[in-house]
């Protein structure tokens, strides 16, 4: 496998301190494959885009199977912050316009919307208690002349998901339970919701199976081969023959499987603590009392959230590489970001820190179709953090193109994303892109 990061980050230690495992009972464990098995759909990846189109398929009457490295949720689906939330593309609605048109950029705002509705709609379906809260999504503006952003915000949910965010100046902010010196204004825009994405990653797992998907743990595919119009997937403990393959492997994709994604993805390191549970008193000393999930105006964002047990789930991008010199500082990093804006609560322990990958594409839009020069073989990546119902939707997307049943993708979401420059070196993009956003991103 030809991987960007160091070892580390496709190993146990990033997520040695997550905070989710912590929430569920035993976790069931999928046994490897073991000999020759055969499927009209083999799947590699069961996180949030696997399962979901290992679901649709599986209750659409397919013979579907999921092959896992670790186990269901392992990758950025069991670790992630749970906005469950509008987004998925980085260019911003300018630019989609200016490149494909006023059709095709409404069409995938609305795929957008629909990937909201999507997960709930599972959750609710398949009874997946996922500790659920918050009414959207709050943006705070982090400087005074940040206001311009959340009006531009609201202007572009007003057009695009035609709904209509409130807008809270910086006075009205503590009687919301906003309160922080950092912030100067607040808009609220009332699309999606907070769950916890283990849970939400475990039901999912399920519900495949109840629909008669078979899934494989410790099985990570090492080759992709062709055999009779078959594809082959070789595994440690044996060989899975399919007619169908999906790739759905994200931020822990390898660049030779398939060859086709070498230069397509680019992943990025996004970074979560965790307090313990605040006491009402320490709430009421911040005034910080919103179940709202939050995030700010920076281009390298913090997003956070109060959850249902009080405690603070507190997020950022960042970190160039993989290694426990990195992991200790982006920590500490991430601890004075947390005291800087919730001065009240320094004393407050925060046991609960770790990191994952997600992916960036090259023309900043996530991608949902067949790969290229490859018969019978799809993926879904690179949702540039808002995987959550993105993710979740562009599995479901991807089983409908299979089945040729259920909603059609935008066809901006199937536009070839081209290749990174720099190629296995990519990983230097990050190092302009931390400095520039860096930089337009002090006070
Ligand atoms: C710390 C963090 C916080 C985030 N917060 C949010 C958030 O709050 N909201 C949001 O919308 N998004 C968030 N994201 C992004 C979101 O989690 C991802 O976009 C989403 O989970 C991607 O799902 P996926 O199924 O495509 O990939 P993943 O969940 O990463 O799954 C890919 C799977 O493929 C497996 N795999 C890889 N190679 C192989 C192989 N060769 N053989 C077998 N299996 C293989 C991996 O083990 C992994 O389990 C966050 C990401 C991180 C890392």
């Amino acid at each position: 496998m030809r991987r960007l990061y160091e070892p580390m980050a496709y190993g146990p230690d990033p997520i040695a301190g997550s905070f989710w495992p912590t929430t569920v009972d035993a976790v069931p464990v999928h046994a490897p494959v073991n000999g020759a098995l055969e499927a009209e759909i083999a799947i590699i990846g069961a996180g949030f885009t696997g399962l979901n189109a290992a679901l649709a398929l599986a209750e659409a009457g397919r013979d579907v199977v999921v092959l896992e490295a670790e186990q269901p949720g392992w990758g950025a689906s069991g670790r992630n912050g749970g906005f469950c939330c509008l987004g998925g593309a980085k260019a911003g609605p300018a630019t989609l316009l200016k490149r494909y048109g006023e059709a095709d950029t409404q069409a995938y705002y609305n795929a957008e919307h629909a990937a909201v509705d999507h997960v709930a709609s599972i959750l609710d379906h398949h009874g997946i208690d996922a500790d659920t809260h918050s009414q959207g999504e709050t943006l705070l503006a982090f400087r005074p002349k940040d206001i311009a952003v959340l009006e531009g915000l609201a202007e572009e949910m007003r057009r695009f998901q035609r709904v209509e965010s409130e807008l809270l100046p910086r006075d009205a902010l503590p009687e919301r339970g906003f309160a922080s010196p950092e912030f100067h204004g607040a808009l609220t825009t009332p699309i999606g919701f907070a769950l916890n994405p283990m849970k939400y990653a475990l039901g999912l797992a399920r519900a495949v199976q109840a629909a008669g998907g078979r899934i494989f743990g410790h099985s990570a595919v090492t080759k992709i081969g062709r055999d009779n119009g078959r594809h082959v997937l070789t595994t440690a403990g044996g060989q899975l023959r399919a007619k169908s393959l999906i790739a759905a492997t994200n931020g822990y994709s390898s660049d030779d499987l398939p060859g086709w994604m070498a230069g397509r993805y680019l992943p990025v390191q996004s970074n979560v603590l965790v307090t313990r549970p605040l006491t009402d008193e320490e709430l009421a000393a911040q005034g910080w009392t919103s179940h709202q999930m939050c995030y700010d105006t920076r281009h390298l964002l913090h997003y956070f959230r109060l959850m249902p047990d009080k405690r603070m789930l507190f997020g950022l991008r960042g970190a160039m590489k993989t290694t426990p010199r990195a992991h200790d500082q982006t920590r500490a990093i991430a601890r004075a970001d947390f005291d800087r804006i919730f001065p009240e609560w320094q004393h407050v322990e925060t046991p609960h820190f770790w990191s994952g990958l997600l992916a960036l594409s090259r023309n900043l839009v996530p991608f949902a179709g067949p790969i290229g020069g490859m018969e019978n073989a799809w993926t879904a990546m690179c949702y540039h953090g808002n995987g959550v119902a993105m993710g979740s939707y562009a599995g479901r997307l991807l089983a409908a193109q299979i089945t040729g049943e259920g909603p059609a993708t935008p066809a901006l979401l199937r536009s070839d994303p081209g290749r990174f420059e720099l190629g296995r070196w990519r990983r230097a993009v990050l190092l302009f892109a931390y400095t520039f956003y860096g930089l337009q991103d002090r006070g």
